[in-house]
């Protein structure tokens, strides 16, 4: 009984092992973080943007201008925070995206937002569309973004979907694809009902990385002399995570970022982490060890 226990014990110990090193394997693995570039180029780091209300509009209401705002406050926050913590992108600092809001429209801005009531496919049920207009060289000229503000059955957007929805088509005006990670900003598919979302360092090394061509104060054009990539993937020495959203720019609560619903979804996936149900297995092993041995003894002493 006692070997057979002992042969428990080995084996559930290398069991831990082999959980363990599959599970760092499969972290690293999954490490490779990366965002596709669109290839068009902002050739200048203060963008402006002018916010077109649908005001008169009976389906407006005009809370739905803030998201958009905060979304902008966070791009901007982000750029900040990732440019001061990793000094050889500090040429990103000059990053701005400077919003005006207005009800009409006017020409000379870089960027456009407005608004739809209802998702602007109703196929692929798109609850936000950028376009970007460039030169012939690949330069950006103009860019347009449409947001949504119902869903196709009537429902509006609560605040927190609107944001998530707005950060990422901020991230297609500044140039940015779809990234390969699901839980990114830039994924190209969104759950509505999510949290807030964080602009992550993946999203901004991206956005580094098509602004590069301030580092070495060169030209711009070619463009094809020095962005010779078509997706940007997070080198080793800068960790992927969500930057910092002060309060001004965070999202109202939800049922969804509440903090007991957020607690239970960390312990949640903390039980489901391989290396924890090694632990657990050692945790059995032990106790069955605990509990039979006396139990053992005790009908010896009876015997
Ligand atoms: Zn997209």
């Amino acid at each position: 009984m006692r070997r057979f226990l002992l042969f428990l014990m080995v084996s559930s110990l290398i069991l831990t092992t082999c959980f363990a090193s599959n599970g760092r394997v499969q972290g690293q693995s999954a490490d490779k973080y990366s965002v596709d570039l669109q290839g068009f180029v902002w050739d200048h780091s203060k963008i402006t943007a002018l916010l077109v209300t649908p005001t008169g509009e009976s389906w407006w209401n005009p809370s739905d201008l803030n998201p958009t705002l905060r979304a902008i406050g966070q791009w901007n926050e982000a750029i900040t925070t990732f440019s001061s913590n990793y000094s050889e992108n500090s040429y990103l600092s000059s990053l701005r995206i400077q919003p005006t809001v207005s009800n009409v429209s006017q020409p000379g801005f870089d960027l456009y937002v407005s608004w739809a009531e209802f998702p602007l496919n109703n196929s692929t049920n798109e609850i936000g569309v950028s376009q970007i207009f460039p030169n012939s060289h690949r330069g950006i000229v103009k860019c347009t973004t449409t947001l949504a503000t119902h869903q196709s059955h009537g429902n509006s957007f609560n605040e927190v979907d609107l944001q998530n929805t707005a950060l990422h088509e901020l991230g297609h005006d500044l140039g940015l694809g779809h990234s390969n990670y699901t839980g990114d900003l830039m994924y190209y598919l969104y759950t509505l009902g999510s949290p807030g979302e964080d602009v992550s360092t993946l999203d901004v090394y991206g956005v580094a990385s098509l602004f590069s061509w301030e580092k070495s104060a060169s030209t711009i054009y070619p463009i094809s002399n020095w962005l010779t990539v078509n997706s940007a993937v997070l080198p080793a020495d800068i960790p992927y995570r969500g930057l910092p959203v002060s309060a001004e720019n965070m999202p109202p609560q939800t049922f969804a970022n509440n903090q007991v619903v957020q607690a239970l979804i960390f312990i949640f996936e903390v039980l489901m982490h391989p290396e924890f149900f090694a632990l657990a297995a050692v945790f059995i092993v032990v106790l069955v060890v605990i509990v039979i041995f006396p139990r053992k003894k005790r009908v010896k002493a009876d015997s």
